[in-house]
């Protein structure tokens, strides 16, 4: 019955010719010389087929295929007798390098039987995938500064600065070290918008984070904390050289004018010797920022627990 119906479908076989497949068909014998190739290699490849026939297959392989195929194929079709999938670079006639999908399969004749497909759009699509993920990882690279800096300063933002400043102050409890932080407030900073503008508000925002991020080290952090609030924290940093920072940070501040008068700001410092919170240590040095304002502003007060 079987053999009835395999015969019947056998005879409705027709035979076709390999020259009429969309892909390369190579034999290579046992010594590894290219015995048949089809006509894709003429017609899409443009090799004569003299030029191959009678060849070794180091005609079409680049050095690195040549290696491959040494090094990995020969070994695997002896043990396995079949190579699937390979990701190989061709030439063609004219010498343009073509990427090719190969599988081999090893005959009981002991010739090679090979298939080439071209996987030039693979390449294309796998480049422009590689694109595709470049541009998203810097995309995702902006929107991390983005969500975490100040777009008017270019400073760290409230939510960076507090996730930051609770990371150093840890550290700095763990290894015993003093930390400053400072809260700078622009003195009657209304005023300059109310006589001047909004635009020229938003420039000595901008100027005064541009230089305090100029004069800080690459350690401390600098956040743009408020409306014309700034913080500053200071790891590894004891009360003499806090008072220091904040004497020079007077002076580079005066630089800044508005109406060619200085600009000046009121700073509110606090040293810790030991573990604290950040709410507990920002509150301190808001205390005092406030008894700097009371006491005449464009002054530094230090923090002193009563
Ligand atoms: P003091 O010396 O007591 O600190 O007085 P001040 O005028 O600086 O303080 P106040 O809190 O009364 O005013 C702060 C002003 O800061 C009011 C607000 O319009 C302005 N401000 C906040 N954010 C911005 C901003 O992004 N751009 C501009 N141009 N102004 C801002
Ligand atoms: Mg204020
Ligand atoms: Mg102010």
């Amino acid at each position: 019955m079987t053999t009835t119906r395999k015969s019947k479908a056998q005879s409705n076989m027709q035979n076709y010719s390999l020259d009429s497949f969309p892909c390369g068909a190579l034999v290579t014998n046992s010594s590894r010389v290219i015995t048949y190739v089809n006509a894709y290699f003429t017609t899409e490849l443009f090799w004569q087929p003299e030029a191959l026939i009678g060849k070794s297959t180091d005609v079409i392989f680049t050095k690195s295929s040549k290696i491959f195929f040494q090094s990995y194929l020969i070994p695997t079709l002896l043990h396995e007798k079949t190579c699937e999938e390979m990701q190989l670079i061709i030439f063609n006639a004219q010498g343009r390098r073509i990427p090719v999908t190969v599988n081999a399969h090893l005959g009981d004749d002991g010739c090679i039987y090979w298939s080439f497909f071209n996987a030039s759009k693979r390449d294309q699509l796998y480049n422009e995938l590689l694109k595709t993920r470049e541009t998203l990882e810097e995309q995702a690279e902006e929107l991390k500064l983005f969500a975490s800096t100040d777009e008017l300063t270019e400073l760290l933002n409230r939510r960076e600065m507090k996730y930051r400043s609770i990371l150093v102050l840890e550290q700095a409890a763990r290894s015993h070290q003093s930390v400053g932080l400072l809260m700078l407030d622009i003195d009657y900073f209304k005023k300059v918008n109310d006589n001047f503008g909004h635009l020229e508000g938003d420039r000595v925002l901008k100027e005064l984070g541009q230089k305090l991020k100029a004069f800080c080290r690459q350690t401390d952090l600098v956040a743009r904390f408020g409306g014309e609030e700034f913080l500053i924290m200071l790891p590894d940093t004891d009360k003499v050289n806090v008072l220091l920072f904040c004497e020079r940070l007077h002076q580079l501040i005066a630089d800044i004018t508005v109406d060619n008068k200085p600009l000046t700001v009121s700073i509110g410092a606090s040293i810790c010797d030991d573990k604290i919170s950040f709410t507990d240590f920002y509150a301190q040095a808001d205390n005092a920022v406030y008894k700097a304002k009371k006491l005449g502003r464009n002054r530094t007060e230090v923090y002193e627990a009563d």
